[in-house]
Formats: C-alpha cells, sequence, structure tokens
C-alpha cells in the first residue's frame, strides 16, 4: 500500500514540474529613467488583479530624491526591495516581474537582474525615443540573447514620427523592429492603435480607469471606422501599406532567438496598450529555459532543485541589519524546509525562512519553480554568483562583472582602522556591492562601480558593520579592463612594466586601470596579444 502511494507521488511529480515551468514567465522592465516603467508596472499589476500593489510602486517612487542620510537609503531600499520582484498571475499563468532599478538606484544589481529573466520588456517614451540606460541594459540583454518586447510609451502626448522611432531601435540597438500595434495619430488626435497582425482597431479613450477594456472595431475596411474618423483612415491606410513593405513581419522565431522585436504602442496611464504587452508576454515569450552550470547544462523540468544567486540586498530591515540574497530557481521544485547544498561551502543548509514576493508583500514560500524568485536570508555567508543544489556540483556559469565607470579611492581617518579596513572591503567586494581593485605597486586601494550610489551604500555600511570611518576621494583612473593572456609570462612582464595602473580585483583577477580611453587603447595597441575585458564572469 506505501509502495503505491510512493510510486504515485513520484511519478506525478515530473509532469507537475514540466506544468508549473510551461506556465511561468520571468521578466525584467527596462527603461530610461522617466520612461514609464513604474506606471506600466503599475497598471500591469492592475490588470493582473493584483491591484493592492499600484500604491507599493508609488511608495518607491516618493522615496527617490537623492540623498546621502544612509537611513533614507535604507528606507527607500526597504520599499524599493519590496517591489524590485513582484510575481503575480495572468491567464492562468504565473509571471515574474524583476525591475532594474534606474536613478541614482543604477548598479551593478539593475545589469545582473537581467541574468536572471528569459526575456526583457523595454519601455520607451515615444517623444525621445532611444536613451542613454536603455542602451547599456540591451546590451546586457544581448549577451544572453534575451528576447525583448517593445512598448512605446506616452502617445497620448505628441511624439516622434512612428517609422522613425523604428528605425532609431533599429540602428542604435541593432535589433530588427516588428510592429504589431500602430497608432492612429498621436496627442490631441491619439485614436487608437490598429493590431496589424488581428487585423482590428482598439480605440482610444483617454483618462481610462477601469480595465474593463478598449472598443475594438473588427477589419481595417470597415465603414464604421471611416464614419468614425474620415481624415484619419486614408492616412492609416496608407501608414499600414509603408509598413507592410518596409518592417518585417512579427517572426516567433526571431523573437526568441533575440534577433526582433515586435513593437506595440500605448500609454501607459491610460491603460491602453497594456493588455496587449501582457498577451505578447504569455502568448510569445520563453518559458524558464535551460541554463549553463560549469559541469552540464540544467534543464528546468529536472526534478532535482538547483538556482543561483544573482543579487544581495543589503539592510532590508534596520532592526535586524539582515541581508537577502535573490535566487533565480534553475530546475526542480523548491519546498520551504527542504535541505539544500551551497557548493561553495560545500555545506548542506536547510532552508526553512524564505520569501517569496507576492505583488501584495514580502511572503513565505511554500514552493517553487523554475524561473521563480526566492529570497533567502543572507548572514554574510552568501555571494554572487553563489549556486544551490541538491547535492551534485552544479555551479551556474554567466554572472557577469561589469567594468566600472567610476572610482575612488579610500582613505581612512583612522590609521590604527587598516585591518577593518581591509577585511570590510574585502567582503564587500566579495559579496559584489563594490569592485576593490588593489594596486600592484602601493598606492591606495581603488573602488570601482557603474553607478555612485554603490560608493554612498558602501561608505555607510564600512561605518556601521566595520566601525571604519572612510573618506572617498576622485581618483586618475577612468577606465577599467580585465586582463588576461595565456602566455603567463607576458602577463608577469606586463605588470612588471605598468605595475602602477595593474591591479588585482577581490576575486583575485588582474585588471588594468586606465586614465583614459586613449591610454587605454594605447596600452592595448602595446600588448596586442593580452585580452582586454569589459566584462567578466563570476569564477
Ligand atoms: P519611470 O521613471 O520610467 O518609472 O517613469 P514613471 O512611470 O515614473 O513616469 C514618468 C512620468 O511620465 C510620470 O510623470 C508619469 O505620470 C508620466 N507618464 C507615464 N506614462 C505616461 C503616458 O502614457 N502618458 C503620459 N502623458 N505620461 C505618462
Amino acid at each position: 500500500m506505501s509502495d503505491d502511494i510512493q510510486i504515485q507521488t513520484s511519478s506525478k511529480t515530473p509532469a507537475l514540474i514540466a506544468r508549473e515551468v510551461a506556465r511561468r514567465r520571468t521578466f525584467g522592465i527596462i527603461s530610461h529613467p522617466d520612461a514609464g516603467k513604474t506606471t506600466l508596472t503599475e497598471k500591469l499589476l492592475l490588470f493582473s488583479g493584483a491591484i493592492q500593489m499600484a500604491g507599493t510602486v508609488k511608495a518607491r517612487k516618493s522615496g527617490r530624491h537623492a540623498t546621502s542620510d544612509w537611513m533614507e537609503i535604507e528606507k527607500q531600499r526597504g520599499i524599493s526591495v519590496a517591489s524590485s520582484v513582484m510575481q503575480f498571475e495572468f491567464r492562468d499563468h504565473i509571471i515574474n516581474l524583476l525591475d532594474t532599478p534606474g536613478h541614482q538606484d543604477f548598479s551593478e544589481d539593475t545589469y545582473r537582474v537581467l541574468t536572471a529573466v528569459d526575456s526583457g520588456l523595454m519601455v520607451i517614451d515615444a517623444a525621445k525615443g532611444v536613451e542613454a540606460q536603455t542602451i547599456k541594459l540591451l546590451d546586457v540583454c544581448r549577451m544572453r540573447n534575451t528576447p525583448i518586447v517593445t512598448f512605446m510609451n506616452k502617445l497620448d502626448r505628441e511624439c516622434r514620427d512612428p517609422l522613425e522611432l523604428l528605425d532609431e531601435v533599429e540602428s542604435v540597438l541593432k535589433i530588427q523592429c516588428a510592429p504589431v500595434t500602430w497608432p492612429i495619430g498621436m496627442g490631441k488626435n491619439f485614436r487608437g492603435v490598429y493590431h496589424l497582425i488581428n487585423d482590428e482597431i482598439l480605440l482610444f479613450r483617454a483618462g481610462e480607469e477601469s480595465v474593463q477594456g478598449f472598443e475594438v472595431i473588427k477589419g481595417i475596411d470597415n465603414p464604421r471606422l471611416q464614419e468614425m474618423f474620415p481624415l484619419e483612415m486614408d492616412q492609416l491606410r496608407m501608414e499600414v501599406e509603408l509598413v507592410h513593405g518596409a518592417s518585417h513581419p512579427f517572426s516567433l522565431e526571431d523573437f526568441l532567438a533575440g534577433k526582433q522585436t515586435p513593437v506595440f504602442f500605448g500609454s501607459a496611464i491610460n491603460n491602453f496598450g497594456v493588455r496587449e504587452i501582457l498577451s505578447a508576454l504569455v502568448d510569445w515569450a520563453p518559458a524558464p529555459g535551460s541554463r549553463d552550470a560549469s559541469v552540464r547544462v540544467v534543464q528546468p523540468t529536472e526534478e532535482k532543485f538547483s538556482g543561483f544567486v544573482f543579487k544581495i540586498q543589503a539592510n532590508m530591515d534596520p532592526a535586524h541589519r539582515d541581508r537577502i540574497a535573490f535566487l533565480r530557481v534553475c530546475s526542480g521544485r523548491f519546498e520551504r524546509g527542504m535541505k539544500v547544498k551551497h557548493l561553495r561551502l560545500n555545506r548542506e543548509v536547510k532552508v526553512s525562512s524564505v520569501v517569496t514576493f507576492m505583488a501584495s508583500s514580502r511572503e513565505q514560500v511554500e514552493e517553487a519553480y523554475a524561473g521563480d524568485i526566492i529570497g533567502l536570508p543572507n548572514h554574510g555567508n552568501m555571494q554572487i554568483g553563489d549556486s544551490f543544489s541538491e547535492g551534485e556540483m552544479l555551479q551556474f556559469t554567466g554572472i557577469p562583472y561589469f567594468a566600472p565607470d567610476f572610482f575612488r579611492q579610500v582613505r581612512i581617518r583612522n590609521p590604527l582602522k587598516i585591518k577593518q579596513l581591509q577585511k570590510g572591503l574585502q567582503q564587500l567586494g566579495e559579496e559584489g556591492a563594490v569592485q576593490v581593485f588593489k594596486p600592484v605597486q602601493g598606492g591606495e586601494v581603488v573602488l570601482g562601480a557603474v553607478g555612485v550610489l554603490q560608493f554612498e551604500v558602501v561608505a555607510s555600511r564600512l561605518l556601521n558593520e566595520y566601525g571604519v570611518d572612510a573618506v572617498f576621494e576622485g581618483t586618475s583612473i577612468s577606465t577599467a579592463r580585465w586582463v588576461s593572456c595565456d602566455d603567463k609570462k607576458m602577463l608577469a612582464d606586463f605588470e612588471a612594466a605598468l605595475g602602477h595602473n595593474v591591479a588585482y580585483d577581490a576575486a583575485g583577477n588582474m585588471a588594468y586601470l586606465a586614465t583614459s580611453g586613449v591610454n587605454l587603447r594605447l596600452t592595448q595597441e602595446r600588448w596586442p596579444k593580452l585580452t582586454f575585458h569589459a566584462t567578466r564572469e563570476h569564477a
């Protein structure tokens, strides 16, 4: 009897896991500040029924003003973390939405979040077009050929010519555009969008506060349309002809290969075009896929649990000074209370306290599947890139570190605290909070970051957690590259010749710290056998 039950349960598990994986979508939302990411996030949640979230998203916004006060950062982070991963349901699918913080919150975490998603939603302000932060983030998506859905926002305002916008996306972001909806007018004359695949027109109404949906008129040649919009329809037919001739039809295969992006036009603030985005994610975006680990490729439907940490958030709860490690589940089924192996430490840990990120609050996880993000309490023993499994040595690869754009030198006010400073920087460097470079020939430690807020966080944490009052000063370094070469002698020669600008990072990798782009280029020319990397993978 008991045997029967056992067989029954275990034979059911693979089917259950396969079903749960198939209905999951994990995507990151990317944009330049002010394009409407927060507004769109709020609306996505509204359509999914997780309405209570709307307020939380707003709370994050209102805490956004720049500040150097640690408590303020914490407060702000505490709120922003709650909304940095959100899980909600739409049409019987489980959707995990990961935010990529911008503004002064921009840090390496922003990039790394994109290694934990299966697709991306790019929001562009149609009045402005492609902006700087979008370019950076899309570069990261391209490293893994992440499929991207594009939302052209704010059509209720005067925008740039839609064809010109598509042209810009294609030439600047180097991705083919396949318009799926096409705008009819814009600004005060915005009438709606024409769905090129479904041959239907979605009528726009400003200030639409409900999620009932907008009126749909079937067929571009429907006489009703001619009556309603005698002026616009001729123009639309002409444009649609042009679009059919000049742009690419949507190809699911090219989208999944990261070569083509379906483009939707709309107005997030008016809820317009939001349902179409959700449908595109559910219908077209990929379910969680396989992941490379050092020894083999891991399939999401495997029975055994595995996952990796892509982000560590410090001080979620100021009272406990806890840190949360964000783990992406890569395979199997995670259950609360299960024992998993922390591979780097080669230690079994029982995970009894785990949080998930339901749209309304941080909740206890009962179970999770590939694509889900879970939060593990971290008492300083987890690092970015750490992998977890049910025993097998599966170190996931592909978690990148990025060459910093900002540099500081560290000095301490009290020289007796040098040991604490070194310890603090080593740990913060390992954790990925900041990059720490130790020059080969004397000199002070150089810190590198991709966002300036990282320095403030490090200064505050050094003081609070290590009792070190550190002063951060400007430096002549302006860019860094990791250096590699098969010829060890060549590397040693390089180090001896340019010792002042050669340094080692917290993981022991050699880097060249250049004073300018020209300096970097000259050095590269003089040492043609060395490779200079702008990113490195977690070792
Ligand atoms: P984020 O910085 O990308 O998160 O952008 P927000 O969602 O905060 O939006 C920036 C500004 O654009 C806010 O003032 C929004 O109210 C406004 N906004 C967002 N979506 C729309 C839209 O569809 N139309 C118009 N006119 N304004 C919008």
